[in-house]
């Protein structure tokens, strides 16, 4: 019998980033015990990351914006294929959960009247994204956790769950390991809500940091939970490119927002070149329109930088593929070209981006307020991830939740900027109140002894492997470099067929590792565990990829380059099978009902 702590709550969240720390405090409140889980300190996580802003339809910039604006937005970014019922319980409650941070304590920037601000971002008609300059994750994590501390919710931090368990078919607990120590813990709980991020770290060019192996993914796919959508991986237009050692880092979308343009080698802005003909109507078609909708200016159309990520992404990748890019393989991001129009430009690029000055200055030696950025994209945000339901955020397995990034639905094939952070505080509310009632409305289960054994002696497998030489990180590096290489921005069938292929012999690879030393401070250990998340989201990714023979927000498909109806109306959904392997299955979309439909209409002219 392996040595474990135990502890019992009536609901364990695992992850607190936004959607996890959002969770625990409505289920708190709703009077039921409540664990939070993390698997670095609190507040390290996605969220603190988060820069541009939130987005809700407050309408304090510009009184046309109203929830419908944004749900026909939200839609029309997800090519359609978003679960309705979502986007538009989002659009409806994003304001309130916007008010209520305010009221726990957030600082938003502020509009001359007082109100909060709202700034321009990809994809959404109007000034939508309440902000706090360029670090409006900080404020959103600092205020939930000063909030949530007052709460009662018990904290374990540097914990990472690696399995749940189940009697029947419902989820009764979640094992894991402290990272520090190595020891195993148990967490018995009668509701589990998943809220544990990304996958970034299945490819090698990521905004995202280490923690993002796409855990709450799998473990929601071992315990039988339906994955949706995964083929839609959200590459980022703009991240760091030079130098090296910085490649990936997210550049904000926020600097378009306030004016920033992208130009090729040429010094051309070859955005122009290719406005989608759903976009045509509502994006300008000459520079200095665009630039007068970064002012404010309601009469004009938004500027072409400032269309979905997906498009902006791979006109990026086309100048460059084209020898049109940058030096480092990338295009230019030039937001000082705003003195040409603003006597105050440098003090005003330094006030809205003051982490982006930052950044390109310590880790580039640029200074944006003078010369053009080199960007290009990354790996960004997972918009696919567990299938829930849309009202409580519960998965198909009872008494299994998920909320956030590793939650999937809203976003369809393409997320709007701003539209995560604004995700996890309506959903993560949602997740934490149906797992309160859950918990109030069931009976514990138990925790067979016998699951806990075998995942305890799973997880001590590579310290025990005497005939393996390699170590886990090549398999990471190696499954890094495959995935980038074969299932990135641009996809074809032959080379997704050979990443599933190549997925299956780094799966050999990973169950021959080895590690040294002991379970104490161990990263090595720790690599080696998450390599079964990283391996079973990449072939979850690429076997999705597979399926949807066609080319939809996210995913550009080079044998497939345009939208197909009949993919229009589907979902790809993968599942764990009875003889255990990923099973990919098609599910039409729910139909529309009507008063949404006519909202879409409406939006489009
Ligand atoms: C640089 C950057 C900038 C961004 N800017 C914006 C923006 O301006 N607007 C916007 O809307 N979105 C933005 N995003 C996206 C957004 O920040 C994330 O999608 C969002 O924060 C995800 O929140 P979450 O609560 O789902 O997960 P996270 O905030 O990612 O938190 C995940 C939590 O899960 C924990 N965890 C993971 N695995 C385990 C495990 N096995 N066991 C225990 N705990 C685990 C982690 O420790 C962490 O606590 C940005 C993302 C990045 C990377």
């Amino acid at each position: 019998m392996a040595e474990v702590q135990t502890f019992e709550h009536d609901v364990i969240v695992i992850g607190a980033g936004g959607a996890g720390l959002r969770a625990a405090i409505e289920a708190s409140a709703a009077g039921v015990s409540v664990g939070l889980v993390c698997k670095s300190l609190l507040g390290k996580a996605h969220t603190v990351m988060a820069e541009g802003g939130v987005a809700a339809a407050l309408a304090n910039v510009d009184d046309r914006d109203s929830w419908k604006v944004h749900f026909a937005d939200t839609m029309r970014g997800g090519q359609y294929v978003n679960n309705h019922r979502m986007a538009e319980l989002h659009a409806r409650e994003a304001p309130e959960r916007v008010r209520e941070l305010e009221k726990w304590g957030a600082v938003f920037d502020r509009t001359k009247d007082g109100k909060i601000l709202q700034r321009n971002f990809g994809g959404h008609r109007y000034p939508r994204l309440a902000h706090v300059g360029d670090r409006t994750g900080l404020e959103i994590i600092r205020t939930l956790q000063d909030h949530g501390i007052h709460q009662g919710i018990k904290v374990y931090m540097e914990v990472a769950i690696i399995r749940l368990m189940k009697e029947g078919d419902r989820v009764t607990g979640a094992f894991g390991y402290y990272r520090e120590k190595g020891r195993f813990v148990l967490f018995k709980a009668k509701a589990i809500v998943l809220a544990t991020g990304g996958i970034g770290k299945a490819y090698s060019i990521t905004s995202n940091s280490w923690e993002y192996t796409g855990d709450g993914h799998t473990l929601a796919y071992e315990a039988g939970a339906d994955l949706l959508d995964m083929e839609f991986v959200q590459f980022h237009p703009t991240g760091m490119i030079w130098p090296p050692s910085v490649r990936g880092i997210l550049v904000t979308e926020g600097v378009r927002g306030e004016g920033g343009v992208l130009r090729n080698k040429d010094g051309k802005r070859f955005m122009f070149d290719d406005i989608p003909d759903n976009y045509k109507g509502q994006t300008a078609d000459n520079e200095e329109e665009g630039w007068r909708y970064c002012q404010g200016d309601k009469n004009a159309r938004r500027p072409p930088e400032l269309l979905t990520r997906d498009h902006v992404a791979r006109c990026i990748n086309r100048e460059v593929k084209a020898g049109r890019g940058s030096p480092h393989g990338g295009v230019y991001l030039d937001i000082s070209w705003i003195k040409q129009r603003m006597p105050d430009g440098e003090e005003h690029i330094r006030r809205k981006l003051p982490s982006m000055y930052h950044q390109f200055k310590e880790l580039g030696d640029i200074d944006i307020t003078k010369e053009p950025m080199e960007v290009g994209p990354t790996t960004h945000y997972m918009m696919g991830g567990a299938r829930v339901e849309g009202d409580t955020q519960m998965t198909n397995v009872p008494g299994l939740f998920a909320a956030g990034e590793c939650a999937a639905g809203l976003h369809g094939a393409n997320r709007l900027g701003g539209n995560s952070l604004s995700d996890l505080l309506v959903f993560g509310q949602r997740a934490g109140q149906f797992a309160a009632k859950f918990a109030k409305d069931n009976k514990p289960g138990s925790v067979n002894s016998d699951q806990v054994d075998d995942v305890a002696r799973w997880a001590l497998e590579p310290f025990e492997r005497t005939s393996g030489t390699e170590g886990p990180y090549m398999v990471q590096k190696d499954l890094q470099e495959m995935m980038q290489a074969n299932v990135g921005i641009v996809r074809r069938e032959d080379e997704m067929t050979t990443a599933v292929g190549e997925v299956q012999k780094l799966w050999d690879r990973a169950k021959k590792v080895r590690v040294d030393g002991n379970r104490e401070f161990n990263p090595g250990w720790h690599t080696a565990l998450d390599l079964h998340s990283l391996l079973t989201v990449s072939e979850a990714i690429a076997r999705a990829g597979i399926e949807r023979k066609e080319s939809r927000g996210a995913q550009f498909r080079e044998d497939f380059p345009e939208k197909d109806p009949k993919f229009g109306k589907v979902n790809v959904i993968i599942r764990k099978g009875p003889d255990g392997k990923m099973q990919v299955i098609q599910e039409t979309l729910k139909e529309l009902p009507a008063e949404l439909k006519q909202i879409i209409d409406e939006m489009q002219k």
